[in-house]
């Protein structure tokens, strides 16, 4: 068992993310995470964001609300946190006023998580974030499959803002630098404006899949799920999460809502039904917790990270 009792959780007095150890912060690179599965980072980072910051504090934020989910799932029938050893990483120490820095360090410690032979699970941060880590798990087990969830597409360009790098650009990147696999791209959630009709051109160009709200509204998220998990197979899927693909509903706290999104429940669904990837890594990101009413979106935010290290749990 990685979760620590309840009894254990509240002597400690700390609060990692879901009652787990952490990692052995006595050691420096690989070593700290040797002999894991899993490793939940903290990436505090919002420097690259187009409107409301506030991400960069998630981390410390979803750590005391996550302490609320149990080891075992009733829908897989799995004890998640005895089948795996999950600790928590800590948060990568990355550079306030940097954002190549910003990158550059993230890159190194999601690398240092595979190198030990685990899965990175990074709790953003803004969602420039995922591209560094979407590099180093390239890097590691070579071109991946992208299972989107987002209001939006994030293949912005640099002539939007005259910065190729932030929050609205991760996933264009990753297709121009080589990281994910042919038609590797699968967009959920989409329905944000646009700011001009070609927009969605790259992703369709790049065959990416966009499940649109309107999609998934005629065909359900579980047609959609099944459909997702059939193209993907066994390659090596990145599973990058955006808060905002959720209605603000349920999820207003983040920067860049956008109203008519998943529910809690088609998220959750969606999630189980992807039982069977090959996951090799996952973002939860843009959870802004000052914009938060009631820990409602820090809630649904910790569920759904541990529907993801599930996943990972039924391969095990
Ligand atoms: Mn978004
Ligand atoms: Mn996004």
């Amino acid at each position: 068992m990685s979760q620590q009792t309840a009894f254990e959780y509240i002597r400690h007095g700390q609060a990692p993310f879901f009652r787990l150890n952490t990692a052995d912060f006595s050691q420096s690179g690989p070593e700290a995470y040797r002999g894991k599965d899993v490793v939940v980072l903290g990436a505090p980072w919002d420097g690259c964001v187009t409107y409301r910051s506030g991400a960069r504090f998630a981390p410390y934020e979803l750590r005391r609300v996550s302490a609320l989910v149990q080891s075992y799932h009733p829908f897989h029938g799995i004890d998640v946190f005895a089948k795996l050893q999950a600790v928590d990483g800590g948060n990568i120490p990355i550079p306030p006023f940097n954002p190549a820095g910003a990158r550059e360090i993230v890159a190194a410690e999601v690398a240092h998580v595979t190198e030990a032979g685990a899965i990175p699970m990074v709790v953003g941060g803004d969602h420039s974030v995922a591209l560094p880590v979407m590099r180093a798990l390239a890097e590691a087990h070579g071109p991946l499959s992208v299972i989107h969830i987002d209001a939006h597409l994030d293949t912005s360009t640099a002539e939007v803002w005259g910065e190729k790098y932030h929050h609205g650009t991760p996933f264009r990147n990753a297709v121009e630098e080589g990281l994910l696999a042919k038609h590797g791209l699968h967009q959920i959630g989409i329905r944000a404006t646009w700011g001009k009709d070609d927009e969605g051109d790259f992703a369709k160009e790049n065959g990416a899949e966009i499940y649109s709200m309107e999609r998934i509204d005629d065909e359900g998220i579980v047609v959609c799920a099944k459909n997702i998990r059939k193209l993907v197979g066994d390659i090596p899927v990145y599973l990058s999460f955006d808060i905002d693909g959720i209605d603000p509903a349920y999820a207003p706290g983040t920067g860049t809502p956008v109203p008519g999104g998943l529910s809690s429940r088609e998220a959750l669904t969606f999630m189980r039904r992807l039982a069977g990837i090959n996951l090799v890594g996952m973002d939860l990101v843009e959870v802004a917790p000052s914009l938060d009413h009631a820990d409602i979106t820090l809630h649904l935010a910790s569920q759904i990270l541990y529907e993801g290290i599930a996943l990972v749990a039924l391969k095990k």
